[in-house]
């Protein structure tokens, strides 16, 4: 921590803030300029007690406390220099290849699934998306399909060779969810569920969590490390899309989001421009500037007949649309680097 103290303090009032320093268990090291006093406090800033509340207990004294170190540790490209990777099944995510993962929002029908499973592995997605249980923002719209949902994708897994990720709403789910799938999705409204992420972790599948409605990254960095720090490896961030001001869009989808992740984590990023701006017609420019931006994998809404969905119409793309996709995304894969 960084302690600046304010202009005309006496040795003594020096001495009394170093003493409080030293109780709190920090090392402090005195640097005197002409005008100002630095004391740079050695010691770890996540085990010890934080000096913060020092600028409050000598208001005249000290004009403000900084800290150095980072809140989150397992998650940061401190801890770990190279980029990870999260395996699922055959494939590793955060590698050489570009992964897409496609499907509908919610399951809605074992004839949707397999429609839809069918023509997004044919167009070269590698993992099936489809929410059994759905955080819907009103209780009267459809709430998913539950385990009769979880049911369905593991038959469409069986059947494509696809994997599967699906969210998991409850902490009482957690086995059972777990059961059928590859990936845990954590949902944006439940970013900071805690108790939820440590229950996800706990299965020990990767876990892709989304980013929160209105969520900062260090919030978003501090929950990905509820998930690290439960013994479970697995951790992809997701980038969904933010709540701004904006009225054209469902959410902005914050791209900047990624390199953004790439400094501060080792953690694979995923954009989700379904979401991310809650319009079907902007999500293939949303998917080529988060290729061409550096994101690890897409996570994008398709449905056999999006103005017949049962949630998020708006912004599920077509097979047709999806299948064009994927191949004007060729090109951008190649370019970024990616297979
Ligand atoms: C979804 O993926 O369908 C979904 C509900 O996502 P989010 O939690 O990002 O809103
Ligand atoms: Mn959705």
């Amino acid at each position: 921590m960084i302690i600046i103290l304010k202009p005309g303090i006496s040795k003594k009032q020096e001495s009394s803030v170093l003493k409080e320093i030293r109780k709190r268990g920090y090392r402090p090291h005195v640097l005197r300029g002409v005008a100002r006093t630095v004391i740079g406090a050695i010691g770890d800033e996540l085990t010890h007690q934080s000096l913060e509340s020092l600028a409050m207990a000598f208001p005249q004294i000290i004009e403000s406390v900084t800290p150095i170190q980072k809140r989150y540790r397992l998650v940061s490209r401190e801890a770990h220099s190279q980029n990870s990777t999260v395996t699922v099944g055959e494939h590793q995510i955060g590698g050489k290849k570009f992964h897409v993962m496609a499907g509908p929002c919610s399951v809605e029908s074992e004839k949707q699934l397999m429609t839809t499973a069918e023509a997004v592995k044919a167009a070269g997605a590698t993992i099936l998306r489809g929410g059994a249980f759905k955080p819907r923002t009103s209780p009267y719209e459809f709430q998913g399909l539950g385990e009769k949902g979880l049911k369905l994708l593991a038959k469409a897994r069986k059947e494509t060779g696809l994997s599967v990720i699906t969210e998991l709403l409850s902490e009482q789910h957690a086995e059972m969810v777990a059961e059928y799938t590859d990936i845990i999705q954590i949902g944006a409204r439940n970013s900071q569920n805690f108790q939820l992420l440590i229950a996800a972790a706990k299965t020990g599948k990767p876990v892709l969590l989304k980013r929160g409605l209105s969520m900062k990254i260090e919030e978003w960095l501090l929950a990905g490390e509820y998930v690290l720090s439960n013994e479970n490896p697995s951790l992809m961030f997701c980038e969904r899309g933010i709540r701004t001001f904006e009225t054209y869009t469902r959410n902005t989808l914050d791209l900047s989001a990624i390199p953004i992740i790439k400094k501060e984590s080792h953690c694979p990023i995923v954009i989700d421009p379904s979401q991310g701006a809650g319009r079907a017609d902007l999500v293939k420019a949303m998917c080529k500037g988060a290729v061409a931006m550096g994101a690890d994998a897409l996570l994008i809404e398709v449905h056999p007949n999006p103005a017949e969905a049962l949630s998020d119409g708006t912004q599920q793309v077509s097979i047709e649309i999806f299948a064009e996709l994927m191949q004007e995304l060729r090109p951008l894969i190649l370019a970024a680097g990616r297979e």
